[in-house]
């Protein structure tokens, strides 16, 4: 598997470099419950499928975008895994939705209402799908801050498939526009 990297993503201490590069990564998000402990055990359940050590963000609270009125505040993070021998997109979803479910996930109601765990794949590698189960990469990453600010933190350096742009150079394009969400 190919990993898109301008430069090399930062390991867990923030300056040293990883065996090898990460090329999974993973939106995390919370808006109901312990978000905190649920996405530190996210965290855990996401390692165990990473053949070197889970980079992963700090936790961001967020305000709700595009949420029904009155929806609480989020905690968001991101993942970057070197998948273990085997693993697929498809696989992986499965495996996000299932985990999604344990941790109190109702199917859903109401567009973008509160929920306990949000995992979303923003990218496999160089793998790109657009089926109804699976667009890869994520068609909102590059669009939502709350998916692009953990991201640039562990791998400013990455280029999805299909940008040109890394993450960091997004980011920081954003930064400069006041429509940004
Ligand atoms: P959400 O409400 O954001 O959790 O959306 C869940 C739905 O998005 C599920 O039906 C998934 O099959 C679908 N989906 C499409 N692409 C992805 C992706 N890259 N990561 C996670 N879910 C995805």
């Amino acid at each position: 598997m190919s990993s898109a990297f301008a430069d090399r993503p930062r390991g867990r201490d923030g300056g040293g470099t990883l065996p090898s590069s990460p090329s999974v990564f993973i939106a995390l998000g919370s808006n109901l419950g312990d978000s905190e402990a649920i996405l530190e055990e996210a965290f855990a359940r996401l390692a165990t499928l990473s053949d070197h050590p889970l980079l992963r963000s700090s936790l961001h609270r967020t305000e709700p975008v595009d949420c029904p009125p009155g929806s609480p505040p989020f905690l968001n993070a991101a993942a970057g895994l070197v998948p273990s021998a085997g693993l697929t997109p498809e696989g992986l979803l499965a495996l996000l939705q299932g985990w999604e479910r344990e941790a109190g996930r109702r199917p859903k109601v109401v567009l973008n209402e509160a929920r306990p765990l949000d995992l979303d794949i923003i990218a496999f590698g160089t793998e790109v799908r657009n089926t109804p189960l699976l667009t890869i990469p994520h068609p909102r990453a590059t669009r939502r801050r709350f998916v692009l600010a953990p991201l640039a933190e562990i791998a400013p350096g990455l280029v999805l498939p299909g940008e040109r742009r890394t993450v960091g150079e997004i980011l920081r394009a954003w930064t400069q526009d006041a429509g940004a969400v």
